[in-house]
């Protein structure tokens, strides 16, 4: 059984992550590479011979991430999260020993934790997935501080010959560049977990309903018959049970067969919610029983079930070959002040008795069998 659910699960998992999951993840990849495009041609500028390097291969690193996330290479995809992780983090540590601190360049990596999160916890499919995200957050950080302590002790490489207005432009490019990445991030986790709830609550719609209802009449079934009784005690509400049971039943499944049998239990269940509209609640109780909840004492349940009584004497059962005629005998019993559910369950089983012995095809009350 816990395999089962664990399977459904998986492939629920799968779902989210080829149909909206791929394609955010492609587009961050594409934002990335164009980027690392444009990094190329800014060393070039200022001939950062080591950076110009490192960034074609970010480039052609990236292309290789687009190509696994597009072939849908599942088992490789966590892959394209080293890459990008071990990249950033490679790439401002090379940026702060060519050309220092002052551009900006390693703030890259603290948006590498949301990232990661988001990555892991989508892609990683274990329970280690929050520890495994949390430690390359952890190592984020460190490697952040760790460029800020490099740039402190040593002298860049390089000498960029740019005015402090321009070395201000690029710092605050690359501010505006971080800041719209961990703006995303949060957009996309915050719009996941709204997905997420509301198909969760959808789906617990379904599984109430399925939970609650008999599938072929669409009636309640017990379950929910039992939370309706219980609350109608709790609240000291007055309520009649009415029991229902066809008569001669069995003989219709053996002359008409058992799917003929079934549009008899059907129609009989549509009659008895027709009749009893808002006044209570309808359920089937076991096989061609239905158990009815009416509000109120007998005086209210009495006209209901002989209502009940008189149209499903009068209606014709047909599956357009066949038409034949059915009745149903009820017992009725209201629920006594300080008496048990149970108790007034078998007074409602007694009196459905009682009329089946004496002669079918009515209703018994409590004045009845007094
Ligand atoms: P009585 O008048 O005394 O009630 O006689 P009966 O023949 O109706 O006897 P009983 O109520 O014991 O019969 C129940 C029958 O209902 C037995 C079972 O085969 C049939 N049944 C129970 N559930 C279903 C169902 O879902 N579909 C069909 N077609 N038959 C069902
Ligand atoms: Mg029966
Ligand atoms: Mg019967």
């Amino acid at each position: 059984m816990k395999s089962v659910i664990e399977k459904i699960r998986r492939l629920y998992d799968r779902y989210v992550v080829s149909e909206t999951f791929k394609f955010k993840y492609t587009l961050t990849i594409y934002a990335i590479t164009c980027v690392h495009v444009l990094l190329v041609f800014f060393f070039w500028f200022f001939h950062v011979i080591p950076m110009i390097i490192l960034n074609i291969g970010s480039v052609a690193a990236y292309l290789y991430c687009i190509h696994v996330i597009k072939y849908d290479y599942e088992q490789k995809m966590i892959n394209t999260f080293y890459i990008t992780y071990l990249e950033i983090i490679i790439h401002s540590f090379a940026a702060t020993l060519c050309i220092g601190w002052r551009f900006g360049f390693p703030q890259y990596i603290i948006g590498l934790i949301p990232f990661g999160y988001y990555i892991c916890v989508t892609l990683i499919d274990n329970n280690r997935k929050y520890f495994i995200a949390t430690m390359f957050g952890l190592g984020a950080a460190v490697a952040f501080t760790g460029c800020r302590v490099l740039a402190s002790f040593i002298d860049s490489f390089y000498y960029l010959d740019v005015s402090p207005m321009w070395e201000m432009v690029i710092y605050i490019f690359n501010s505006i560049c971080n800041f719209f990445l961990l703006f995303m991030f949060t957009l996309i986790f915050v719009i996941d977990i709204q997905v997420a709830t509301n198909k969760l609550h959808n789906q617990n719609i379904i599984l109430d309903n399925m939970a609650s209802t008999d599938p072929m009449t669409g009636l309640y079934n017990r379950r929910s018959m039992h939370m309706f009784l219980e609350h109608a005690v709790s609240k000291e509400e007055q309520f009649s049970l009415i029991m229902c049971d066809i008569d001669n039943f069995k003989r219709v499944n053996d002359t008409y067969g058992h799917d003929f049998g079934d549009i008899v239990i059907k129609d009989i269940a549509q009659i008895i919610q027709q009749e009893v509209k808002d006044f209570g609640h309808v359920c089937r109780w076991g096989g061609e029983e239905i158990l009815i909840l009416c509000n109120g004492k007998l005086d209210k349940a009495l006209p209901i079930a002989e209502g009940i009584r008189q149209n499903v004497e009068k209606h014709s059962f047909t599956n357009n070959v066949i038409s034949i005629h059915c009745t149903l005998t009820l017992g009725i019993a209201t629920h006594r002040e300080n008496g048990t559910i149970d108790e007034t369950i078998k007074h409602a089983d007694e009196r459905l008795y009682y009329g089946k012995q004496n002669g079918k095809n009515r209703v018994v009350s409590a004045y009845d069998t007094a």
